[in-house]
């Protein structure tokens, strides 16, 4: 036995005397203050107390980081946590990361963990197919969230415009500029991406929306014309279903005809919206969807399970092998001879951990019905939760189908300093947890519900906050 395993009547100690604790704040998660006074230097002051040059037994270590995770941190659990699509953890999700972490599968070559691999592989076509993707072209991976999964993105639709990047980098560009579309409410990890990959900020084009800041078709169709025009090389688009701030959907069936037209890669940011295909009810609010050329979604924004869960798909089946695939001597070659697909020879990470397993184990458990019901359950408050506000004055601001609502109070001086003044308050009070979110320019409350603890109840609670707030 060596020392990192401790004994075995030790680990039942430690289980032992853990497990009550977690209980109790998964049980009691609302007894909590939802988000702590913030305080830089206490933080760290308590952090240093440790230097690592003498050893700290289990317990105590144990214990000490749990009461620092209930003291410092914002309970993204908590039900009156009305914030940017951070979940509460189903239960099967945490043991997926409990299981996970003793097995430690190895998610890089399928020879290590055929199980792992094909259980991912198995959740993409599945998943794929609810998009409407046919089920013989669907490819895809788990990633560790909707930013790599973008970046993942930006990558296919280089390496599918000019074949030779992979290997030329940006030298295949020649003197095409090239240049990616999204609107000016899509997700930041978008113009991230694009530096990382080399084409810089400046080649994003953030293009204006709506009144309803659905990307604009008219700016989109003049702009792709006169780029064109211009010699400039439109590599793709991004739409996004469920933006960040205000939930908005674009018009993906009249994006996906723009593409078609102008043979420009289609990509749909669902990170938030994706899981709306759960419900068959809701499947028309992101039609379209099933034309594009690759899809991203978020298992831990929507889908109750830790963070660290994003997925790209595709249905292109050869883009994400000519994107990624390489041959490394050092890799294990008992897959060599079969037909199998190593995951690192289809993704940005290499070793990764068997993130699938929070979205299979939690399938298995409840299926897509139960899926469903909780997709419902969080619409149904959002609508739940509209009504509310209207009925006592508060005005919509955005506008989605999607529980994500976004309000400003009529007849006030400065609408935004107002909208700050009241999320302040809130916060302060320690009972709920909201946002602030520009809509046209102004600042408005946002409430975004995707937590499948929370009860109409918790909405009326939230509705009566808010106005002994203002
Ligand atoms: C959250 C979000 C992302 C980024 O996803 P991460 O999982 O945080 O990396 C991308 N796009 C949209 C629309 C998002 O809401």
């Amino acid at each position: 036995m060596t020392p990192f395993d401790l004994t075995p009547d030790h680990r039942r100690q430690l289980f032992d005397e853990l497990l009550p604790q977690l209980e109790a704040y998964y049980t009691h998660t609302r007894d909590r203050r939802v988000a702590p006074k913030l305080d830089p230097q206490r933080v760290r002051d308590v952090v240093g107390q440790f230097d690592f040059s003498r050893a700290v037994p289990a317990g105590e270590a144990v214990d000490f980081v749990v009461n620092n995770l209930l003291e410092y941190q914002v309970h993204v659990p908590h039900p009156m946590y009305y914030g940017l699509y951070n979940p509460r953890t189903n239960f099967p999700s945490i043991l997926a990361d409990l299981i996970a972490a003793y097995f430690n599968p190895q998610l890089a070559a399928w020879s290590h963990s055929p199980f792992a691999a094909e259980v991912e592989r198995y959740l993409i076509r599945e998943y794929g197919k609810r998009f409407g993707y046919g089920e013989s072209t669907i490819d895809g991976t788990f990633t560790s969230g909707g930013a790599e999964a973008n970046l993942t993105g930006i990558l296919c639709a280089l390496n599918h415009r000019f074949p030779t990047f992979a290997n030329r980098g940006y030298r295949a560009f020649g003197d095409a500029g090239p240049v990616i579309y999204c609107s000016d409410q899509a997700h930041h990890s978008v113009v991230k991406a694009a530096r990382v990959v080399g084409l810089g900020l400046d080649s994003v084009v953030q293009l204006p929306t709506d009144a309803g800041l659905r990307l604009s078709l008219p700016a989109l169709r003049k702009r792709l014309t006169a780029d064109r025009a211009a010699g400039r090389e439109v590599v793709m688009v991004i739409a996004t279903a469920g933006t960040t701030g205000t939930a908005s959907i674009d018009d993906l069936p009249a994006i996906a005809e723009a593409c078609a037209e102008h043979d420009v890669w289609f990509h749909v940011d669902a990170a938030f919206g994706g899981a709306a295909v759960l419900h068959q009810d809701y499947r028309a609010w992101l039609r379209g969807i099933e034309r594009a050329d690759s899809i991203i979604t978020d298992i831990h924004k929507w889908l109750s399970v830790p963070m660290g869960t994003g997925m790209f798909l595709t249905r292109h089946p050869d883009i994400l092998d000519r994107t990624f695939r390489t041959t490394a001597e050092y890799m294990p070659r008992e897959g060599s001879t079969l037909s199998i697909v190593d995951p690192y020879t289809h993704t940005i990470q290499w070793s990764r951990r068997f993130l699938g397993l929070r979205m299979y184990l939690s399938l298995l458990v409840f299926g897509w019905q139960g899926y469903a019901e909780t997709i419902r359950h969080h619409v149904d408050l959002g609508n739940y939760l509209r009504e509310r506000l209207t009925a006592r004055g508060w005005i919509i601001e955005n506008d989605t189908p999607l529980p994500v609502v976004c309000f400003s109070r009529p007849g006030t001086n400065d609408a935004g300093a107002f909208a700050r003044s009241v999320c302040q308050r809130i916060v302060d009070f320690g009972e709920a947890w909201l946002s602030v979110y520009p809509v046209r320019g102004v600042d408005t409350l946002r409430a975004g519900i995707t937590n499948y603890a929370s009860t109409p109840e918790d909405i009326d609670r939230l509705v009566d906050l808010l106005d002994a707030a203002v």
